[in-house]
């Protein structure tokens, strides 16, 4: 009896303390703050978090009795960074034949058990949020995203608030078709819409449902060539626009967000009157195509990073390989200053996994090289983000009631934006995950395919 009464006491003492502990009030103190929306930077900066919320945000503010005072000195505080436009299951970065043979040769549990060290990457780089638009293993039906945001939501990983599109939707022999470039039937049979690849407005909607069914936050499509696949051209429409009013009514009617893989003009253009919202990559958009974009309030994601990466490493990529990335390449920077010129919606989104994870916050300072002032960068990657994922209600400004995503950056953002690069405090919902601590990186020897001699930047 008396143990039993002892043990009671000691649960209750435990409860009453881990509640307490939950409701630590946190105050953060910084000299400055971008709040996700203003164009101009806050000073003497104090953010108030309590639970996984912020409750008070503004310039001076006297700490609440009893709050944990975190100083972080000559920083700049700003709602954690977002990434519309990741691939955190998969890793593209290193030679090409040599990924190639170890998606034959990998267990997709491997490639599940990688993940998780991208996604730490990813969240300690100061990315609380990101769109994973894509995670496929070729011959498997497995859906890595899914369960990697499920053990994120659920606490076993450490990680970035994940929104998942599955396997994505393209045509027969399209950028997404898993099979091309293999011998003819390797595989056994033609993937169909369980694998996501459907032609003609009915498969393409079973696709979107079975999408939906498996997990899908967001629907990805690819409706022109890309660069890493070996049997499409870049630029050509891989869906008719019947195809593509078929995919935008069927997500739309399922309250999912529709995002395109397009880096041609006409697939742009079809894509864009069906109401997608928002067009990733886009090289090749012309002026009246993103003029098209403006108007409708269409997104552009230019995952400037993807080109960047590939053009730095060229050589390790088959000649037809080699050949897109450069006209691609070669287009995308003109591309990009028309949008910024012309007002367009702007998202920040980079293709990781074309490149290694955690080093998303380089898209900031390629998207201010082309001409984008340095604050819309910002919002680029907070508030436009949260407005394009549709989750600008919870997460994108440090205001009162949003979920306390927070990252600080050394110094002046708008002075120079490579401070993005340092992120020196991460919190995700109320829960610091880092503080000055140097961030988790994926290292050249934690993957197999990375040779010793490439530099890991
Ligand atoms: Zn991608």
């Amino acid at each position: 009896m008396r143990t039993n009464f002892r043990f009671a006491v000691a649960v209750l003492l435990m409860s009453i303390l881990s509640a307490r502990g939950a409701d630590q009030t946190i105050v953060l103190k910084a000299a400055r703050m971008f709040d996700g929306k203003t164009n101009s930077l806050v000073q003497n900066a104090t953010v108030v978090v309590l639970g996984d919320k912020i409750v008070d945000v503004g310039s001076g503010l006297t700490n609440p009795p009893d709050a944990q005072v975190v100083d972080l000195g000559d920083v700049t505080l700003s709602p954690g960074f977002m990434d519309a436009h990741s691939h955190v299951t998969l890793q593209f970065w290193g030679a090409f034949s040599q990924r190639r043979l170890d998606e034959l040769d990998l267990n997709v549990s491997e490639h599940a058990i990688r993940s998780t060290m991208y996604a730490r990457a990813t969240l300690e780089a100061g990315f609380t949020t990101i769109r994973d638009l894509g995670s496929r293993f070729v011959g498997s039906p497995e859906r890595v995203d899914v369960a990697l945001r499920n053990a994120i939501n659920k606490g076993y990983v450490v990680g970035p608030r994940m929104l998942v599109a599955t396997k994505g939707i393209g045509a027969t022999g399209g950028h997404f078709d898993p099979s091309s470039g293999f011998r003819d039937m390797l595989f056994g049979r033609e993937p169909d819409e369980a694998d996501g690849i459907a032609d003609g407005p009915e498969a393409i909607r079973k696709a979107v449902r079975m999408e939906v069914k498996n997990g899908a936050d967001v629907i990805k499509a690819a409706v022109s060539g890309g660069v890493l696949s070996l049997a499409d051209e870049v630029d050509t429409p891989q869906f008719t626009p019947e195809e593509m009013k078929a995919l935008v009514d069927e997500c739309h009617r399922l309250r999912k967000k529709v995002a395109v893989h397009c880096h041609g003009d006409q697939a742009a253009k079809d894509a864009i009157a069906a109401g997608v919202d928002s067009i990733e990559h886009g090289s090749f958009l012309k002026p009246d195509t993103l003029q098209m974009m403006k108007a409708k309030g269409t997104y552009l994601v230019p995952t400037l990073m993807a080109t960047e990466w590939i053009m730095g490493k060229i050589d390790n990529y088959p000649p037809a390989l080699q050949a897109k990335a450069k006209a691609a390449g070669a287009a995308r920077s003109e591309m990009f200053r028309n949008a910024v010129k012309l007002g367009v919606k702007i998202g920040l989104g980079t293709d990781s996994a074309v490149f290694p994870h955690g080093m998303n916050a380089k898209e900031f300072k390629l998207m201010v090289d082309l001409g984008m002032p340095a604050i819309d960068a910002l919002k680029a990657g907070t508030s436009a983000d949260a407005d394009l994922l549709g989750i600008a209600n919870k997460v994108g400004t440090l205001e009162k009631g949003k979920l306390a995503d927070i990252v600080a950056v050394p110094g002046d953002p708008t002075q120079d934006i490579t401070a993005t690069e340092r992120v020196t405090f991460v919190m995700k919902e109320g829960k610091i995950i880092r503080n000055g601590t140097p961030p988790f990186q994926v290292s050249a020897r934690s993957t197999s395919e990375e040779p010793a001699s490439l530099p890991a930047d």
